[in-house]
């Protein structure tokens, strides 16, 4: 029987992390230090990633996605993708900073990737850099052309908006779905940073975003699967798409399929859940696949009716997005 949780939701996606390191210090997501990380012991290895993913796909996993951390940072993802096309993905994608995409894209195809979903936000340099803390903008840029000039389809801008940082780039950053004909995506800012920077005033909330847009353009709503976390629309007439994740002022967990494995083997039903449930320690301590799978089953049935930002009494979770995997 495909995995459902005790509210009826049926579990049918899965999110990856693969590293918990990453090549930006994204100020709304990683604290300063380059260092701070796992050690390499605590991460999955893949072969321990591969047994995991294939109970999971044994369960009624239909779409994976790979993330960190920043996926292309550990070498043999590529090689990991096509292992996980062969056991029967249906729907496999990536969410990356974009920074090795250029000269990654090739091999990710050739593995059977199917779609991606690449972070940029800003489309000034200057600001990139301050968000980023890198100089990579012309390498990001550099990855968004190359996925798009690849067979990858679809291709996802994901823009984390944080307010006084760069809301003032909304209708920049529609110009720039339209100029591209991709999907531009405006995700809230949510309580999951390393330097517990968040407030609500920090967030841009979608509507307004979706306002400000229609001041401009007239968009027209797009079917939307009641799982997916982005509310879609297209320009009247005009090229290119937006989506809104409205995770903190609309929050869509009534409906939401996902469950999440962390780079170092704990497996989470929410982004937001305060406690993690440990799959490395029976991958490494001779549980068998059907104690592996049994216990899945039951950490399922458990997952959260929702997050709980909006409520008086939230904790944010002790573990940030870096070492979750968005
Ligand atoms: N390094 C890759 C990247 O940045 O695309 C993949 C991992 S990153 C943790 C996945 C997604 O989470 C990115 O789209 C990122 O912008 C988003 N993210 C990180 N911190 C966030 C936060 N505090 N609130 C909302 N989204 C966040
Ligand atoms: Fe790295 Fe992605 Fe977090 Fe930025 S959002 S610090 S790129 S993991």
């Amino acid at each position: 029987m495909p995995l459902t949780d005790k509210f009826g939701r049926p579990i049918t996606d899965l999110r990856i992390s693969v590293t918990d390191k990453c090549n930006f210090r994204c100020v709304y997501c990683r604290s300063a230090d380059p260092e701070n990380h796992k050690a390499d012991h605590e991460l999955l290895s893949w072969p321990e990633l591969d047994r995991l993913s294939r109970i999971l796909l044994g369960l009624g996993i239909q779409k994976v996605r790979i993330t960190g951390g920043e996926p292309l940072v550990r070498p043999g993802v590529e090689d990991f993708i096509a292992r996980l096309k062969s056991l029967g993905v249906r729907d496999l994608s990536m969410t990356t900073n974009g920074h090795l995409l250029a000269d990654h894209c090739d091999r990710l195809v050739a593995a059977g990737m199917d779609r991606i979903n690449i972070s940029l936000d800003s489309l000034d340099p200057a600001k990139f850099e301050k968000i980023t803390r890198t100089h990579s903008f012309s390498k990001v840029m550099a990855g968004i052309d190359r996925a798009q000039a690849s067979a990858l389809r679809p291709v996802k801008v994901n823009a984390v908006l944080v307010r006084g940082l760069n809301d003032d780039e909304v209708e920049a950053f529609a110009e720039f779905a339209r100029e591209r004909d991709l999907i531009m995506r405006f995700i809230e800012f949510m309580p999951l940073d390393a330097d517990r920077h968040w407030t609500r005033d920090l967030v841009v909330p979608a509507a307004e975003i979706q306002r400000r847009i229609e001041a401009r353009w007239k968009l027209e709503p797009l079917p939307h699967d009641r799982s997916e976390t982005a509310r879609k629309f297209r320009f009247a007439g005009g090229r290119g798409q937006i989506g809104l994740i409205a995770s903190v002022t609309q929050p869509f967990c009534g409906f939401c399929s996902r469950i999440r494995i962390t780079a170092d083997g704990k497996l989470r039903t929410c982004l937001f859940s305060k406690d993690d449930h440990d799959l490395r320690y029976m991958v490494r301590n001779g549980h068998t696949d059907q104690d592996i799978a049994g216990y899945i089953r039951e950490v399922v049935n458990d997952k959260e009716e929702g997050h709980r930002i909006n409520e008086p009494d939230f904790v944010p979770p002790s573990r940030t997005m870096v070492f979750i995997g968005g």
